[in-house]
């Protein structure tokens, strides 16, 4: 007989009552060391004090209105997000799948305003991951996650990841755009290099097509970087963002430049829930505490002690690990067993972490961890390491 909940998840049978900064509670106190953060969404870790205090207040004033009328939650993290990154306007919505989707709708658009409708395609990455729609699926194109739900969405194309050769080849007269995760997440924490970012962008610009960064997973902070094209030196014309952003309360955002928006005018787009005052109260609060410049200076310091000691780590491990990479707190383990074991020896010693695609081990701490919380958690792995016995 199927669970009440659709078993569309393998879940560990494992349940947490409680969370206090990177740990999980378990209904009889049991304390686990959050190295996933709810998938690279609690980026303050749990109960952060002031993002329960920006909610709690919230929540005693007014929880929804609609984009009826004015929402200066919303306007307050909108100007924050456009004084700290490249875009003038934002959109929110609920969900990383909404930011990107808009994303696409929004290039296309552009080129239908500049009378070139053709210009429909959307150029993506194979290993992609940019969410669960039919639309998005199809973006990211792979089989894992479009079997069985045809007809797809047509309109995109994908090209193997760091071919710049291949970027090149793909743009015809129906590109509107190029969509990229600066460093793939659900595909194996896979950095895309800074070399190739600025190629792509110089190929949007001599061609006049738009580039979409998702940065759903590897913004907001999580590189060490506000926003993980930063290191690369380039800017998008469209930016996806969520996870992080909301600390754990659902919200989303597209990001986009006054030219790349400007045919998104009144009742070309719109969202019941998307940035309620609850969501914004919290988003500014997160904004409010990750842009600032010697929080992520201190993100860096971390996350380089942290790979400095999985690097350790993995070298004295090489039966079972492979190789570290990805990017400030971004960080993944290329195993050499099934990355699922790993998981499973890491979960008896305590520890969260979450498996990716190409065998890889995601340690997604939340960003606040501490140099001894990240001592801790190397010291968990390295006992499940050694208790796989091989
Ligand atoms: C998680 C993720 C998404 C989808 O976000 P949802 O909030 O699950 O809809 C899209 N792109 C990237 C890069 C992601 O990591």
């Amino acid at each position: 007989m199927i669970a009440p909940i659709m078993p569309t998840y393998i879940r560990a049978d494992l349940a947490f009552e409680k969370g206090e900064g990177c740990w999980l509670i378990t209904g009889s106190g049991e304390r686990y060391l959050d190295c996933g953060a709810g998938i690279a969404v609690a980026s303050l870790g749990h109960a952060h004090p002031q993002l329960v205090e920006a909610l709690k207040t919230q929540a005693e004033k007014l929880w929804h209105t609609s984009n009826l009328y004015r929402v200066s939650n919303q306007e307050r993290l909108a100007s924050m997000l456009v004084e700290n990154s490249f875009a003038d306007t934002v959109f929110f919505g609920n969900s990383g799948t909404e930011a990107t989707e808009l994303s696409v709708k929004i290039a296309r658009r552009y080129w239908h305003c500049k009378e070139q409708p053709e210009r429909k395609n959307v150029i993506t990455l194979e290993g992609a991951f940019h969410g669960r729609t039919i639309a998005m699926i199809s973006a990211a194109g792979s089989e894992k996650l479009t079997e069985g739900f045809e007809p797809l969405a047509p309109g995109f194309v994908q090209i193997p990841r760091g071919d710049i050769d291949a970027a090149e080849a793909a743009v015809d007269e129906n590109t509107a755009a190029f969509m990229v995760e600066p460093v793939l997440g659900e595909g194996g924490i896979v950095p895309l290099e800074d070399r190739y970012l600025k190629l792509l962008r110089e190929i949007c610009d001599r061609h006049g097509i738009l580039l979409i960064l998702d940065e759903i997973q590897c913004g907001m902070g999580r590189t060490g970087r506000l926003f993980a094209h930063e290191w690369a030196g380039i800017e998008p014309d469209i930016m996806a963002v969520a996870k992080g952003i909301g600390g754990g309360f659902p919200l989303g955002a597209c990001l986009a430049t006054e030219r790349a928006a400007a045919g998104m005018t009144a009742g070309t787009h719109g969202s019941t829930f998307g940035g309620n005052p609850l969501a914004c109260a919290v988003g500014a609060r997160v904004v409010e505490i990750v842009s600032d410049p010697d929080f992520l200076q201190d993100i860096r310091k971390r996350a380089g002690y942290f790979r400095q000691r999985l690097e350790a780590l993995v070298a004295g491990h090489p039966d079972i690990f492979d190789e570290v990479r990805g990017a400030g707190l971004m960080l993944g383990i290329k195993c050499r067993v099934p990355n699922s074991e790993f998981i499973q020896a890491a979960l008896k010693q305590k520890i969260l972490t979450i498996a990716a695609g190409d065998n890889v081990v995601r340690l997604l701490p939340p960003l606040i961890i501490s140099q001894e919380e990240l001592a801790d958690a190397v010291m968990r792995m390295d006992r499940a390491a050694s208790s796989m016995g091989t």
